[in-house]
């Protein structure tokens, strides 16, 4: 901790109490209803958020509560943002808060299987942003059964309501296979429309059940497509400090978001 002060103390006088940042998605993948801007205005972190962080509580709903009390406008709903979104604004919250750029992330060579520490400066990540001509990306007609599939982005809300359900689940069947129970719950949630009908989260999952493994495999595609689409670069690289070998990564939120390691 007094590293840290050490550190930190030169540039105080210089320090913002908030500060307003553009949304990766631009604020174009909600609904009027979600009342989401385009951009938003954090302050800086004190220490009830840091308790926040002790609570007894899954990592979302720690992350959402911690971004809710740090958002300025009191209209802005966390758990409506979209994960992209979410995560963008944490990981800014982080350098607004502990003005520390660095960020560290442990990576894992292909070739050889060293593990090392890759320090990220969060100030030059690149960010995609949405444009409405990338929105375009969000509707499919699937091969075979030839319906027309609208997508949606999961939200902060949707990912906490989601492992509730998986927790209670696997509570109730203890030896179900989490991947296979994960398969069809992570991907509803991109789903927004078939046919031009909105369906309820039970029928969707049986609806994806009774896919054909073609169309299967095309709805995972095009999820996986517009998952990119905005939101901090998945592509920062490094090099392997023993065998030299490229390694390309994304920005994983870790304990070291909030309690950077020295
Ligand atoms: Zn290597």
């Amino acid at each position: 901790m007094s590293k840290k002060n050490e550190q930190v103390l030169p540039n105080v006088t210089n320090i913002k109490s908030t500060e307003t940042y553009t949304l990766p998605s631009k604020g174009l993948v909600y609904n009027p209803e979600d009342k989401i801007p385009a951009s938003i205005t954090l302050r800086r972190m004190t220490t009830k958020e840091d308790k926040i962080r002790m609570r007894n509580e899954s990592d979302n709903l720690i992350r959402k509560q911690i971004l809710q009390a740090c958002i300025m406008d009191k209209d802005v709903d966390a758990g409506k943002l979209k994960i992209m979104d979410a995560n963008f604004l944490l990981f800014r919250l982080r350098s607004l808060s502990l003005l520390d750029d660095i960020y560290k992330v442990v990576c894992r060579c292909r070739s050889c299987g060293t593990e090392f520490i890759h320090e990220v400066e969060l100030s030059k990540v690149p960010i995609e942003y949405m444009s409405e001509s990338k929105l375009k990306n969000f509707k499919v007609e699937l091969p075979i059964c030839g319906a027309k599939i609208d997508f949606k982005y999961p939200s902060l809300n949707d990912i906490i309501r989601m492992s509730e359900d998986l927790n209670a689940y696997m509570e109730q069947f203890p030896n179900a296979d989490l991947n296979e129970v994960m398969y069809t719950s992570s991907s509803v949630l991109y789903i927004d429309k078939i046919n031009g009908d909105r369906p309820m989260l039970e029928q969707l999952e049986d609806w994806m059940d009774g896919l054909d493994i073609l169309d299967s495999r095309a709805l995972a595609d095009v999820i996986r497509n517009v998952d990119n689409l905005y939101g901090f670069s998945t592509k920062l690289k490094t090099k392997c400090p023993k065998c030299s070998s490229e390694i390309t990564h994304g920005l994983p939120i870790t304990s070291e978001l909030f309690n950077p390691s020295k």
